[in-house]
């Protein structure tokens, strides 16, 4: 497969996530609380390489893909290249739209415990702040209610690209990863 279509089909992925979410939203008014980002500060991420492959061919259209490269080499902070704690608006990432699959996941998905139960994944922000809402989601899930599950999502990418989902590695290093199998591929073409 091309890698513009690996792209595509990734993009597709999102895009059925998105819109999962915004209905998931919509049932249970769980929201993030506007120019939030706090969960991308977590310092350790864990990402697989295909969800920033959109990321990588976006960067590579743009010829910037050598420079995000030389940037992350230096890089020697744990916390995520692309978050820009300086930005004002609804949140702190700077590249909203290529955005990974754990950054769309987390706070609106659901992982499955080992009694088979699925488990809302959020942030203490909304567990708290949101506390009523959290809760009555949780009810609403125990009973039935549509959620992205995780494990699902990572499937989905499994099955556009083996090798590129088989591991997670901290995020900047899948980044890495991502902008190098872009290089690789169109240096050989
Ligand atoms: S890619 Fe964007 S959303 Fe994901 S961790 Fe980095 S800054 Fe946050």
């Amino acid at each position: 497969m091309s890698i513009e279509e690996k792209v595509k089909q990734v993009e597709s992925v999102f895009e059925k996530l998105d819109f999962e979410i915004s209905q998931f939203q919509k049932v249970t008014a769980l929201h993030c609380k506007f120019g939030c980002g706090k969960c991308c500060f977590k310092p350790d991420i864990e990402a697989t390489t295909l969800e920033f492959l959109p990321f990588a061919y976006h960067l590579h259209q743009q010829n910037l893909a050598e420079a995000w490269l030389e940037r992350l080499e230096a890089n020697t902070s744990t916390l995520c290249v692309i978050l820009d704690a300086t930005q004002s608006g609804a949140g702190l990432c700077s590249q909203y739209k290529h955005r990974g699959l754990i950054c769309r996941l987390f706070g609106f998905s659901a992982r499955t415990n080992k009694y088979a139960q699925r488990e809302l994944v959020t942030c203490q922000l909304i567990k708290t702040e949101q506390k009523q809402g959290f809760e009555e989601a949780e009810t609403k899930i125990e009973q039935g209610l549509e959620v992205p599950i995780m494990s699902n999502y990572y499937m989905q990418l499994h099955a556009i690209d083996f090798e590129l989902t088989r591991e997670f590695y901290p995020i900047n290093q899948a980044i890495s990863k991502a902008i190098e199998t872009v290089l690789q591929y169109y240096a050989y073409r």
